[in-house]
């Protein structure tokens, strides 16, 4: 199932997906406890059985939920897309359709619009306790951030490939997702502590001028962020947890989290209100021009409907509400 939650800042598009119960929860009888009412409620609801809940495929919620936001940078508006939720809770699975179907859409619309000459470039990086590795490279060195006076926040030394086709790109992600699992065996439960952020940004120049100057060149970049199990940010925040010995606090997603809230908390009449953190965290610096100005953000919320996830859910409809 999913939903769309409405809100007035168009900006940011909030959206919760409720995968269906997996074979390991079916198999000790855990039950579906959330139910989507409408566009706007998900009611929790014991006793549900597991036959009235069925899935929204990922086609329907990238059409509804992050297509608009994600084809922006064509028209030259950066744009983020997220997927926030717990371990297991389909984040990797929703992301991973989600950029497929994005970028399949980006070279149809390349293919059909020959007024104009277009260049994709790809990169793809992972944040793991605030150290941030090349995915497109099999030199693990940690990367350095530095302030660019032009281009803002830029990772030094991060591969950058220029995308020939849809199989070059497909060549690219098996390359990211070995040298994801490479990290995986080296340090356990890397994927569920450590931010993926893939961007692909468009460049294009009209061939012929157009009579609109602003026309004439366009770059934006649009990124999908597979970030990392949002029970590392709760846990520093429920009332009660203890928080575990050598557990690590994810800065960079409880940073997000605070960035977010503000941002939609903008009101144009009354002009930002307070200052918004974008420093504190790799993930946010790193993101920063992607978020700020007239950039656009989607946030899908992955969550499980099992009973035994109930606390961590109402976590992450927490943190989809307050993104709002
Ligand atoms: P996360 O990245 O949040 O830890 P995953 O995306 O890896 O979670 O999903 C956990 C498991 O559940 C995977 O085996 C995945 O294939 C499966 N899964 C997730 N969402 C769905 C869905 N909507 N329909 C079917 N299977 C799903
Ligand atoms: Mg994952």
């Amino acid at each position: 199932a999913m939903q769309r939650i409405a809100g007035s800042d168009e900006r940011i598009l909030v959206s919760v997906r409720v995968r269906p119960l997996n074979e390991k929860e079916l198999a000790r009888n855990d039950l579906s406890e959330w139910e989507c009412i409408n566009d706007t409620t998900i009611m929790y609801r014991s006793n549900l059985s597991s036959t009235e809940r069925h899935d929204c495929p990922t086609r329907k919620v990238y059409e509804e939920a992050a297509k608009e936001v994600a084809l922006s940078g064509l028209s030259g508006i950066n744009s983020s897309i997220f997927a926030y939720g717990q371990t297991s809770s389909g984040k990797t699975y929703t992301m991973s359709g989600i950029t497929e179907y994005a970028v399949a859409d980006v070279f149809n619309y390349i293919e059909k619009h020959t007024e104009r000459e277009f260049v994709l470039k790809f990169s793809a990086l992972e944040i793991y306790n605030e150290s941030v590795r090349d995915l497109l490279s099999v030199d693990s060195t940690p990367l350095r951030l530095l302030d660019d006076p032009e281009k803002g926040t830029v990772v030094e030394r991060l591969t950058e490939e220029t995308l020939r086709d849809w199989n070059h790109f497909q060549e690219l992600i098996s390359f990211c997702e070995a040298q994801r699992q490479i990290g995986e065996t080296a340090l356990n439960e890397v994927s569920s502590r450590s931010h993926q952020i893939l961007r692909l940004t468009i460049e294009s120049s009209a061939r012929e001028f157009l009579g609109n100057e602003k026309m004439s060149s366009l770059a934006a970049s649009v990124n999908f962020i597979d970030l990392a199990g949002s029970e590392r940010a709760s846990q520093t925040n429920s009332a009660g947890t203890r928080l575990k010995e050598g557990c690590h606090i994810n800065r960079s997603l409880l940073t997000l989290g605070t960035v977010i809230r503000k941002l939609s908390q903008f009101d144009g009449s009354k002009g930002r209100n307070g200052h918004i953190p974008f420093r504190d965290s790799k993930l946010t610096r790193i993101l920063q021009s992607s978020l700020a100005g007239n950039a656009k953000t989607a946030i899908i919320c992955t969550m499980s409907p099992a009973r035994s996830h109930v606390e961590q859910t109402r976590n992450t409809l927490l943190f989809a509400s307050c993104s709002k």
